[in-house]
């Protein structure tokens, strides 16, 4: 049985006032820890009066980014101990705006996320294809080797430790949402691609999430498909009150 992740990512929104107000509706919800893993992954700047905020509440509090390496000369970087070091738990990685604006590559994405779960930290591993990839028919080719990529390397422990973010690029933020049996299709070829690489525990035990304009009038029936054990979401994290709606819903 595999527990249910929403996690919201607030991209480059929200001042830290912005961030304390959010979190003051937050506070007020009880969240079964048992039955969901809630995380907002925010900006840099917010993640200590985050973290601090989150303190014997249900929610996890993620970065949305991370450097490979422990320290050295990487101006404008973050590390991933410095944010262990902060009391952050989770980290979206090679999320497609990152891949597309700011070189994130495969190779790239495989040692950030090496580097997470040697910290302990929670890679959220974001795959996914472009509207000319998936029109060419191409979705599932490109998406299992994007999670093979990411994984190479990993043991079986490390690779079930991992989230995997299946968005396809076309549905983030636009309002198109995949429909629940294509991501599910699609959750289900990230699956068997673990399986044929890293063995049946680890397919059986990974968490797979669909992102892509999910909000609290779809996640239901994303949530009711085998495949899709929860959402990684952007625009509907932003409000506390549909965030909150979400991680019901996966309650
Ligand atoms: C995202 O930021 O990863 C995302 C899926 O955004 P949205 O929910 O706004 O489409």
């Amino acid at each position: 049985m595999r527990k249910p992740v929403i996690a919201g990512n607030w991209k480059m929104f929200k001042t830290v006032g912005e961030a304390h107000d959010f979190w003051n509706t937050a506070s007020s919800a009880t969240i079964d820890a048992s039955k969901v893993d809630a995380v907002i992954c925010a900006p840099f700047l917010q993640l200590p009066a985050l973290v601090e905020a989150a303190k014997g509440s249900s929610i996890h509090i993620g970065a949305q980014n991370m450097h490979q390496e422990k320290e050295g000369a990487f101006t404008g970087e973050i590390s991933g101990d410095m944010l262990k070091d902060l009391g952050v738990t989770h980290v979206v990685i090679g999320h497609s705006e990152r891949r597309q604006y700011f070189n994130e590559t495969d190779e790239t994405v495989n040692l950030k996320t090496k580097a997470a779960l040697d910290l302990g930290l929670t890679p959220i591993v974001c795959v996914g294809e472009s509207l000319e990839q998936r029109e060419a028919g191409e979705t599932e080719s490109v998406v299992s080797k994007q999670v093979a990529e990411a994984f190479e390397g990993l043991t079986e422990s490390e690779v079930e430790k991992t989230v995997v973010a299946y968005e396809p690029i076309w549905a983030i933020g636009t309002g198109k949402t995949a429909t629940a049996d294509d991501a599910n299709q699609v959750c289900q070829a990230i699956r068997e691609t673990i399986l044929d690489l890293h063995g049946e525990e680890a397919a059986s035990a990974t968490r797979i999430l669909y992102g892509g304009s999910v909000k609290p009038a779809n996640i239901k029936e994303l949530l009711g498909k085998d495949d899709i054990d929860g959402a990684l979401v952007g625009g509907a994290s932003l409000e506390a009150d549909s965030f909150l709606q979400l991680v019901e819903a996966a309650q």
